[in-house]
């Protein structure tokens, strides 16, 4: 048969999907992927079933229903003093990955250098080599994940033209601190690039840390494309319902992309995510202490254990360091023996990598409820030492 496209047809199958597999052949505890083993909030979900019965069921507008970009737009004037213009600036996509591919298409073209930091959500490296792009990538260092001048004076150049920055970043559980931010923003400014923003874990986020848009810090309004998510902000992954904000003659190019990738998304679905935006503060610094109570049970027990853990700030994820435990395997395979061995599934971090990767790093779930969490550790109580 004739070759297919190279940039699709050698990637391996993603990992959350691959582990997820694993998961479901080995009858293992998934806390692998990223997502709740809880329903979600009970009235969003009414109110998605009320729109399904009662509501608008056809094509909504391209760029997602009218009160739901106005619900965005309000959700984000209220959390950040970020004002964006519902009708020009806020798009709904069908997930945050659709959202980051409409971005990463509408800005980059052939020969475009695009900065990208390891470890690195698989999704990016692919859909800029499929624009035409050419990855720079940067490597951020286990524990601390900071970015450093020397590391973006080494990258940037006149041939920059966007970076693609995830923050909270998964799979390193790290919330960025602003000074982190001014930094980054200082270079798109004088290298006149264009930051693809992936904030999708925006509200998962602990211990009284703020998470702070990129494109709310100045000089950045108008050449920062934010990507949102309202499976995680609401605990409802498989809704897939994703959000792209950026100043009009960003978002017009975006928005011609989501055209002819899914047009457009549930309606009944968004009008249900407008509802859950406008829920009062309470909802979300709860959801965040449930989160934070999970994130420290696991680790907790994890440590009983032995598992070195590396302190998680936000996302739904902790990491531990397999390196002090000599276990003489790398993260992917300690991840195989665990999910046949033990029945529990996790993600070999360097899954995040193409280049040099960490291999001693595994990442764990904790969005589960505690018997999930406490099944999970009661089966790995022994997993620090090879059987
Ligand atoms: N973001 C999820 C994670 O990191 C995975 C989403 C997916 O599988 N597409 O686990």
């Amino acid at each position: 048969m004739t070759s297919l496209n190279k940039v699709f047809a050698d990637l391996p199958v993603t990992i959350f999907e691959a582990m997820s597999q694993a998961a479901r052949d080995n009858n293992a505890i998934n806390l692998g992927q990223g997502f709740p083993d809880g329903p979600g909030p009970e009235d969003i979900r009414r109110a998605a079933a009320d729109a399904v019965l009662n509501g608008y069921n056809q094509y909504p507008s391209m760029m997602g229903i009218p009160e739901l970009r106005q619900a965005i737009a309000a959700h984000y004037r209220h959390w950040h003093r970020l004002d964006l213009d519902p009708m020009t600036e806020v798009m709904v996509t069908s997930g945050g990955t659709e959202a980051l591919t409409s971005a990463i298409l509408a800005v980059v073209e052939s020969g475009d250098e695009v900065i990208v930091f390891q470890p690195v959500y698989d999704s990016y490296l692919p859909i800029i080599r499929q624009a035409g792009g050419i990855p720079r990538l940067l490597r951020l260092e286990p524990p601390h994940w900071r970015l450093s001048e020397e590391m973006l004076k080494s990258a940037f150049t006149a041939k920059t033209k966007a970076v693609l920055f995830n923050n909270p970043l998964n799979p390193a559980a790290v919330v960025y601190p602003r000074e982190d931010l001014e930094l980054l923003a200082r270079y798109c400014q004088e290298f006149d690039a264009i930051a693809i923003c992936d904030e999708v874990w925006e509200h998962v986020v602990f211990d009284g840390r703020e998470h702070i848009p990129l494109i709310t810090i100045p000089g950045m309004r108008d050449r920062t494309i934010k990507v949102g998510s309202a499976g995680k902000i609401f605990s409802l992954t498989g809704w897939k319902i994703g959000f792209v904000c950026a100043a009009p003659a960003l978002l017009r190019v975006a928005a011609k992309v989501h055209q002819f990738l899914t047009f457009t998304t549930a309606p009944n679905l968004q009008a249900a995510v407008a509802y859950g935006l406008g829920k009062p503060d309470d909802y979300f610094h709860d959801m965040r202490k449930d989160l934070a109570r999970s994130r420290d049970r696991l680790t907790a027990g994890l440590e009983r254990i032995g598992f070195p853990v590396l302190k998680s700030q936000g996302t739904y994820f902790l990491t531990v360091d397999l390196s002090p435990l000599k276990l003489n395997e790398t993260d992917l395979a300690f991840c195989k023996r665990i999910v046949t061995d033990y029945k529990v599934a996790a993600i070999p971090v360097s899954a995040f990598y193409e280049k040099d990767p960490v291999t001693t790093v595994v990442r764990f779930c904790f969005a589960k409820n505690d018997a999930t969490l406490d099944a999970a550790l009661e089966r790995l109580s022994d997993a620090v030492h090879r059987r």
